[in-house]
């Protein structure tokens, strides 16, 4: 049977704003006791509580954060909330509240925003939170996001990057570099497509770096297992821009060193037999790749036993004065100042 290509778009014009904000947040279900009200009227209601609040927001531009050649919307919806959820859980809480604002051009249908929303109505409902607002508006060319979300944690809970200390222990949950290399993959598909349109993709070899790269999860799970065992990080940020950058906020907020080891990086089997395929260093790529949305943390070094073993984490080094700098060490039992893009034997290659 042959696929209709075009199948009917409707302008966003024919909607009118007030159209497209009450079709496209119909189907959001409330989910917390804190939200008094969601959509609809001139600002949302939220109930306050004992705990501390937590805000956060990001701004995503078509053309330098995203790219809808490869994005399909549905992705770029639910990406665009995880990077925000993850945010709050890098402080140790829990997330409630999403605001989504966006800015379309003419360009895009209203079939094109429904497939934004149902990637955030997916983030939404897989990780319990609420859209209770946002503001709509057209755009000259291309579309922007902006995600804020809300979240909370108890006063003693919430982690910050200036709490490591000297000795402690350095943790990242899941692997690293996957994201970047999901990314590599599909942008060398683009290329191919541009040459040959009529090219399948076999993407099989690549299946776990392209949903790293097109439906990142956030660690929401992370606090909840230190809690469980008993621990709380000294310090946490979420990987969004690397290890290696990660690890400089930390280590510059705290005013300590750190030592991290090259063999302890957490590395997933697609991602060495890429990194082979594509002539790349995984050590590099694992330390400098972003968007991974692990957890970086630090913990005394009396909760190794709690950290260690426990699938979730891999312990990768240990915090040192700063005086020692940042350093990695090498399979070959080198030590090399780490940059925050990466490590300096790199640069410049
Ligand atoms: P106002 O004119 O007061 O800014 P709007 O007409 O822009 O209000 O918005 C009406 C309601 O719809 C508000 O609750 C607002 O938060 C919500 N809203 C507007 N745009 C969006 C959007 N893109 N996503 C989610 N909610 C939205
Ligand atoms: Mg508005």
């Amino acid at each position: 049977m042959l696929e209709d290509k075009n199948p009917q778009k409707t302008s966003l014009a024919e909607l009118g704003e007030f159209g497209l904000i009450n079709h496209i947040t119909q189907y959001f279900k409330v989910e917390n006791a804190s939200t008094i009200k969601a959509v609809g009227d001139d600002a949302a209601v939220l109930e306050a509580s004992e705990k501390q609040t937590l805000v956060t927001t990001d701004l995503l531009i078509e053309g330098v954060h995203f790219d809808l050649s490869y994005m399909p919307l549905k992705h770029l919806g639910y990406k665009a909330v995880m990077a925000n959820l993850s945010d709050v859980y890098a402080m140790n809480g829990v997330a409630e509240q999403i605001t989504v604002s966006i800015a379309v051009s003419n360009r895009f249908s209203l079939e094109a925003i429904e497939e934004l929303y149902a990637g955030i109505q997916l983030a939404c409902s897989t990780y319990k939170v609420d859209l209770i607002g946002g503001d709509t508006t057209s755009s000259t060319k291309g579309m922007l996001i902006s995600i804020t979300a809300i979240g909370k944690a108890n006063k003693a809970d919430v982690v910050y990057r200036n709490g490591a200390k000297e000795t402690d222990l350095i943790v990242v949950s899941g692997d690293l570099g996957a994201a970047y290399l999901g990314l590599q993959v599909l942008e060398r598909e683009k290329q191919v497509f541009k040459v040959n349109p009529n090219n399948q993709p076999d993407l099989d070899n690549y299946t776990y770096l392209i949903e790293r790269q097109l439906k990142p999860e956030a660690r929401k799970d992370v606090p909840l297992i230190l809690k469980e065992l008993g621990v709380k990080p000294t310090a946490m940020i979420d990987i969004s821009d690397g290890l290696s950058s990660e690890l400089f906020h930390i280590c510059t907020q705290s005013k300590v060193g750190c030592k991290i080891y090259e063999e302890k990086l957490p590395l997933d089997p697609q991602v060495i037999s890429a990194c082979e395929e594509f002539e790349l260093d995984s050590t590099m790529v694992a330390l400098s790749g972003g968007e991974d949305y692990e957890l970086l943390f630090t913990v005394p070094i009396t909760d190794f036993e709690k950290i260690k073993g426990n699938p979730n984490f891999s312990i990768v080094g240990h915090i040192t004065a700063q005086n020692q700098g940042l350093n990695l060490v090498t399979r070959a039992n080198q030590e090399i100042e780490l940059k925050a893009q990466g490590w300096n034997a790199l640069k410049g290659k």
